[in-house]
C-alpha cells in the first residue's frame, strides 16, 4: 500500500499532472510510532514527504475521509512545510477521539500549518462543501507545490459506520473543486465502507477531477 503511495509520488514528482494510489490497507491512522483504525504505514504522510524529498518546497495534505488523519497530523505538526487540513467527524463523538479538534492548529514552526474543520453528525452537502471552500483557501494562502489528498469516501450517506450525508453526485463536486486548486495532486485512497458504492464514488471525485483539468488544464 505505501508502495503504491510512492509510485504515485514518483509519477507527480516527474511531471504527471495528478496520480491516484488504490491503496488497502489505508494510512491516515497511522502516526511514526503507532497504528490504529486499520492503517499500519501512513501512505499519504510517506507520499508528501517523497514529494518534498523530490525537490518541493511545499505540499498540502487535504485529508475527506469521515475520521480525522489522526496520524498525518501527528507526522506533520511541528512543520511548516507541509500543511494539513482536514474535514470529519466531531472527535468527541467518533474516531479516532483524542485528536481533531477545532483548536489544534500545529506547534513551534508547524503552528499555524493545521487546520481541523470537524463537523456534527448529519452533516450534509451544503454544510460539508462550506467547509470545504475554508479548507481550499487556506491551501490557497500556502501556495503548495503539490496536493496529497487523503481520500475517504466513508463520508456517503449510505457508509455503514459513518454519519455524514453526502450523495454519489456530491462526489463529483468534490473531484471539480479539487482541480480548480490547479495544482498537481496525488490521490491515495483511505476509508470507504458501503462496498456497493465505494467504486462509484472514487470514480466520481476521479473523473469529474480529470474533466475539470481537461478543461482547465494547469
Ligand atoms: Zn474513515
Amino acid at each position: 500500500s505505501a508502495q503504491a503511495a510512492l509510485t504515485a509520488a514518483e509519477l507527480v514528482s516527474s511531471g504527471e499532472g495528478a496520480a491516484f494510489a488504490l491503496c488497502r490497507p489505508p494510512g491516515h491512522h497511522a502516526a511514526r510510532a503507532y497504528y490504529g483504525g486499520y492503517c499500519f504505514l501512513n501512505n499519504a504522510a510517506i507520499a508528501a514527504q517523497r514529494l518534498i524529498d523530490r525537490g518541493m518546497k511545499r505540499v498540502a495534505v487535504l485529508d475527506v475521509d469521515y475520521h480525522h488523519g489522526n496520524g498525518t497530523q501527528s507526522i506533520f505538526y511541528d512543520r511548516d512545510d507541509v500543511l494539513f487540513v482536514s474535514l470529519h467527524g466531531d472527535p468527541d463523538e467518533d474516531y479516532p477521539f483524542f485528536l481533531g479538534h477545532a483548536e489544534e492548529r500545529g506547534a513551534g514552526r508547524g503552528e499555524g500549518y493545521n487546520l481541523n474543520l470537524p463537523l456534527p453528525h448529519g452533516t450534509a452537502a451544503d454544510r460539508w462543501f462550506e467547509a470545504l471552500e475554508h479548507g481550499l483557501d487556506a491551501i490557497r494562502r500556502f501556495r503548495p507545490d503539490a496536493l496529497v489528498v487523503s481520500l475517504g469516501v466513508d463520508t456517503y450517506e449510505k457508509d455503514p459506520i459513518s454519519f455524514f450525508r453526502l450523495t454519489s453526485d456530491d462526489f463529483s463536486r468534490l473531484g471539480a473543486r479539487l482541480a480548480g486548486l490547479a495544482v498537481p495532486a496525488l490521490f491515495v485512497m483511505e476509508g470507504g465502507y458501503n462496498l456497493d458504492a465505494i467504486g462509484v464514488n472514487v470514480v466520481n471525485v476521479l473523473s469529474a477531477f480529470e474533466d475539470a483539468r481537461q478543461a482547465a488544464p494547469i
